[in-house]
């Protein structure tokens, strides 16, 4: 397959080609857990998601990482402000651990609802400082580094691509710093590696370390981590466009400086951002929005999901109810024609083979087959979601396509798209679910809700059992990420 990327490095469309054939290594920045995620960092995690399931659907296999912050961001990515972690711990009277431990499940809860495939390695950084320590000393025996005021910092003069990324001017920068940076740094630009006099003297999360008892500054970890599980230089590299002067700008100076090797990521990418009308959404000032708030004013996560790759993920989006209203209007009709196309298979019953098999002989030369290559183009053609929809519904609204066609077409898309099509259709249709007595249905349902707390208790002997019970009586159970459904087998 031809699969073109934005790369941000260089800011062109480039064609990819792994490193190693066949596979490949790929590191989203993941959340800083203080808090709920928003629905902007939620874009980002979505377009991970798609960037996975198209590599996955070409044939690679695919190795993600994604850290978890539980350590070290500052509320400025440039070493300022306050520690974001500690922060919240404070306004909410728990300990750091458990300010973490929550957002962290609920992070992945936001993730799991909209259709997001787990990451292969997630990874906390309070887990891996040794490895941080380790990589620090390998920057500081290559002369990158200097202490002053008890803190150990990059010197970013030692490094002579710095800023390529971002394509920074650092003349600008220096001219336009603000005053009251960090006295001990030497440029404007440099960042901590290791903090030992915190200027948080109640910072509950310290290490020993050769420069001190301290902590690590937030860029190390995600170098730290990335080279521990996919090498010192791996494929892709992404995270929100706002990475791209700072955050990621270091994490390329302190890999580069210790490994010596150069690219460390052969292709970054970005996303743009989500916005509200008013502007900006600051996780840290609590001025967001979050899915829960979204499913409260009564839209499913799949809406948001839906809303998402209606737009390109390198344009920024304004997020309105208006809008979002309109993704749920657009996926309820996506819904209708996908029933339609259900009700009007010949045998209902291949329904769900026809979703886990391969595309039959013949497919590609018929008019489904051209949706399906148009669609394949778009997603190739650096992740175009918006033509990727449109080819969706080309394929569910032309007549000249056959009912059991269209379905495969459909399902084959949603290996990428991640919308649940069938599933989420399904719920509805009369005759899948829903011809059995209301009182038949109830006794289903509050055995499926009794095996649900058996599993929730660990008592599988029992789960199993229900399922069982049901079987005999001909009802198929299935799990699915956030509920079990059932139909006549
Ligand atoms: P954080 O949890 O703050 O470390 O951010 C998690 C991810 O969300 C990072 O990749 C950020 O770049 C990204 N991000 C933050 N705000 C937005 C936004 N409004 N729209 C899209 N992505 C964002
Ligand atoms: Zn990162």
């Amino acid at each position: 397959m031809a699969l073109t990327l934005f790369n941000t490095l260089g800011r062109t469309l480039q064609p990819f080609e792994p490193l190693n054939a066949g596979k490949v290594g790929f590191y989203g920045c993941g959340p800083t857990v203080y808090n709920y995620a928003h629905i902007g960092n939620l874009r980002a995690y979505v377009l991970h998601d798609i960037l996975v399931r198209t590599l996955r659907r070409a044939g690679f296999a695919v190795t993600h990482v994604m850290n978890i912050t539980d350590v070290g961001h500052l509320s400025g990515d440039n070493d300022e402000g306050d520690d974001k972690m500690l922060k919240s711990a404070e306004e909410r009277g728990k300990s750091v651990w458990e300010v973490a431990e929550l957002y962290t499940q609920r992070f992945f809860q936001d993730t799991e609802q909209l259709n997001i495939q787990k990451p292969t390695v997630i990874c906390k950084a309070t887990e891996h400082i040794v490895d941080m320590i380790a990589l620090i000393k390998r920057i500081e025996e290559r002369g990158f580094t200097y202490q002053a005021g008890g803190n150990l910092y990059f010197d970013i003069t030692k490094f002579t691509t710095y800023g390529e990324l971002g394509r920074l001017r650092l003349e600008d920068q220096k001219a336009g710093a603000r005053i009251g940076v960090d006295e001990n740094k030497r440029n404007p630009q440099d960042f901590v590696l290791w903090f030992t006099k915190s200027k948080f003297e109640n910072q509950a999360m310290v290490w020993d370390s050769p420069w001190g008892r301290g902590y690590p500054g937030w860029h190390i970890e995600c170098s730290a981590m990335s080279i521990k599980y996919l090498g010192e230089t791996f494929d892709i590299h992404a995270g929100g466009i706002d990475h791209v002067p700072i955050h990621h700008t270091n994490e390329i100076a302190q890999s580069e400086a210790a490994t010596g090797k150069h690219p460390w990521v052969r292709y970054w990418i970005h996303n743009e951002f989500l916005v509200l009308d008013k502007g900006k959404m600051s996780k840290s000032a609590g001025d967001i929005l979050t899915l829960q708030a979204l499913m409260d004013a009564g839209y499913e996560p799949l809406d948001y999901r839906y809303f998402l790759l209606g737009a390109h993920y390198r344009s920024q989006v304004q997020f309105s109810y208006e809008a979002l209203t309109g993704a749920r209007n657009a996926r309820k009709s996506l819904m209708d024609r996908i029933r339609e196309r259900i009700k009007a298979l010949e045998d209902r019953g291949s329904l769900h083979a026809l979703q886990n098999q391969p595309l039959p002989p013949g497919f590609v030369e018929r008019k489904a087959g051209a949706y399906l290559r148009a669609f394949n183009a778009a997603l190739e053609d650096d992740l175009a979601t918006p033509r990727g929809l449109a080819e969706l519904w080309g394929i569910l609204r032309d007549p000249a396509v056959s009912a059991e066609d269209a379905l495969r077409g459909a399902c084959n898309m949603d290996e990428v798209l991640g919308l649940n099509l069938v599933e989420e259709a399904e719920k509805q249709i009369p005759g899948v679910n829903h011809t059995e007595s209301p009182q038949l249905r109830d006794a289903i349902e509050a055995l499926i809700a009794e095996r649900a707390m058996a599993k929730n208790v660990r008592d599988f002997a029992k789960a199993d059992q229900i399922r069982q019970t049901l079987k005999e009586q001909g009802i198929i159970l299935e799990d699915r990420s956030t509920e079990t459904v059932w139909r006549r087998g």
